[in-house]
């Protein structure tokens, strides 16, 4: 009996112990001797009905049972497979004997093959087989708590190149750290698996609407977009991501998968590190573009921003006054995004403050170097941002800006718009007149599209108005636009600010406008917003003109 197995017990027919092998004490650990007392008593309380039910069937007379029983060990569960059949004493009563055998190898190992079948054995992280368990938990749980969720699928973009040129071994770090990035990003109730060499799925519940969706697909985009370190090399991999959401794109799982997977090719067609939710109107209208915004973190740290710059010229003789600074975007991939597209998006997340701060000190020195080849002064203006305007560094900026760049603070325009002027009327005062303490001129930017009360150009200290290209545009042709023109032309006269024409594209635009003595234009007839060096061979070519005559350039034609 010592010899026989991990448990051996016998039991009298009440079921209490009356013998227990040496090994059978050593494994239950119990203090107290184990003779003596119900064996129902060592269970846990789940598990005592099936133990008394199966001593009642073997003394009544069935051969054996054989069931599972968890043990209470020190405050721990062991599972025991157990054995219970009945014989008859030399006293002649009825007994019982008890054998079993320690699950606790047997648990761990089909646990770990439990694990192994529905997890993936490099990252750890839920395979397929798991992942499809999930998503049929969450839509089960959307239809009874109104809950809606969406999948995001994710694609590493440029891992085959990493793959196929540094080896699987770094391959294979590059996928693990991805996976913990990932997983780092989202919630514990997010799920997060991988479905293939370099896909992922997620699983977000709760993350329905578009601000949702922007905001977690932004993160996950942005936490792989920064390098991966593998042994001495540093890896640049990105991702592209497609969502598709519960209830509204489909209703279940292997449609939601293809939807979402079919977004996601869509966002690698069209530039990649982007996100694209699915959406049924492909040919409509463009989807959200929702991960330009993790783009530009990573455009931010690779130096993809750069500046041009626009003449702002003497509407009589041409002659460069000065540049407004205009910010682009080079993508990689996507090109040229133009500022109407980022800045508004830079406002959002106050990436604008950086930007901003970084446009005005790198144009201040810009301009140093366009006066060296000019050989005369020239002013350069910059666009202020309603968020840059608001911030309280901004005033600091502005100094570093005219410090380093040794530029007098009178060769600086900053240009605002009525709008940014009008928020908080109090506030912009007290800044204006900061601004203006440091010589600094402020122009009024597509004036005429803002605001419609005009008292605030005696209160506020104002030099410059800029008229909109829309009251350009139809010049001289339409009447109202000529009009409001001459309004404005009067108006800044009598007030004694300067005005520029934007969006000048015509000899005859040009023409009307100087004849109603507008001073300085701005626009795509003497000049499109261009490189600084282009810029500088234009200074260099007006420096040898320097007065560049209308009629004279008819004849050079
Ligand atoms: P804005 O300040 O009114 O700049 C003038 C815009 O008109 C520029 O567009 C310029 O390229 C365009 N433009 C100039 N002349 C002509 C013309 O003859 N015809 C036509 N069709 N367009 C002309 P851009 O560069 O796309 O900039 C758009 C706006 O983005 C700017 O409008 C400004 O509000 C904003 N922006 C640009 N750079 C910055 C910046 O560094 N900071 C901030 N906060 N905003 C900026
Ligand atoms: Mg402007
Ligand atoms: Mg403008």
């Amino acid at each position: 009996m010592e010899e026989a197995g991990d448990v051996v017990l016998r039991l009298g027919a009440d079921g209490q112990i009356l013998f227990a092998s040496q090994r059978t004490v050593e494994l239950i650990g119990s203090e107290s001797p184990l003779t003596g007392m119900p064996l129902e008593k060592l269970l846990t309380e789940d598990d005592r009905p099936a133990l008394q039910a199966a001593q009642a069937e073997v003394l009544g007379g069935v051969r054996n049972r054989q069931f599972e029983s968890r043990f209470k060990v020190q405050g721990k569960e062991v599972r025991f497979e157990l054995r219970l059949s009945s014989y008859t004493s030399q006293q002649g009563a009825k007994e019982l004997l008890v054998v079993g055998r320690d699950m606790t190898q047997q648990q761990a190992t089909e646990e770990h093959l439990r694990h192994m079948a529905t997890h993936d054995a490099l990252t750890e992280l839920p395979n397929r087989l798991l992942l499809s368990d999930r998503i049929r938990m969450v839509i089960a749980n959307a239809r009874r708590s109104g809950q809606n969720f969406s999948i995001a699928t994710i694609g590493l973009d440029g891992f085959k190149k990493v793959n196929d040129g540094l080896g699987h071994p770094v391959g294979d770090a590059v996928l693990r750290i991805a996976a913990a990035r990932l997983r780092k990003t989202l919630r514990d109730s997010d799920t997060l698996a991988r479905v293939g060499g370099d896909e992922f799925v997620a699983i977000l519940p709760g993350t329905a609407t578009e601000a949702q969706i922007k905001l977690v697909t932004g993160r996950l985009i942005a936490t792989l977009q920064s390098p991966f370190e593998v042994d001495s090399h540093t890896i640049y991999v990105g991702a592209s991501v497609g969502v598709a959401v519960y209830p509204q794109h489909a209703e279940d799982e292997a449609r939601l998968l293809a939807l979402a997977d079919a977004a996601m090719s869509r966002a690698k067609e069209t530039g990649k590190a982007r996100c694209v939710v699915y959406s049924q109107t492909q040919s409509g209208p463009p989807e959200h573009d929702i991960s330009l915004e993790a783009a530009m973190f990573q455009a931010v740290r690779e130096g993809e921003f750069l500046l041009f710059y626009q003449p702002i010229v003497d509407a009589h003789t041409r002659e460069i006054q000065g540049f407004e600074t205009l910010m682009r975007w080079k993508h990689p991939t996507l090109g040229m995004v133009p500022p109407a597209r980022f800045i508004p998006i830079a406002e959002t997340n106050g990436l604008i403050n950086l930007l901003g701060a970084w446009a005005l000190k790198a144009a201040c020195v810009q301009l140093k170097q366009f006066e060296e080849v000019a050989k005369r002064p020239l002013y350069i203006s910059v666009n202020i941002s309603p968020r840059q305007f608001r911030n309280d560094k901004f005033l600091d900026v502005l100094d570093d800006a005219i410090a380093f760049s040794g530029l007098l603070g009178e060769q600086l325009v900053l240009e605002i718009t009525e709008g940014t002027l009008m928020v908080d009327p109090v506030h912009a005062e007290s800044i204006l007149s900061k601004m203006t303490q440091r010589k600094a001129r402020i122009a009024i930017d597509d004036f005429g599209t803002g605001y419609s009360s005009l008292a605030y150009l005696k209160r506020f200290p104002i030099s410059v108005l800029k008229i909109d290209r829309a009251f350009i545009r139809d010049l001289p042709g339409s009447q109202k636009d000529a009009a409001i023109c001459n309004a404005v032309l009067d108006l800044a006269k009598h007030l004694d600010l300067s005005v520029v024409a934007e969006g000048v594209e015509t000899e005859e635009q040009l023409a009307y406008l100087e004849q109603r003595g507008c001073q300085y234009i701005q626009g795509y007839l003497t000049g499109k917003p261009m490189a600084a060096n282009i810029a500088m061979a234009a200074l260099r070519e007006s420096m040898h003109l320097k007065i560049v005559h209308p009629d004279l350039r008819q004849v050079g034609k």
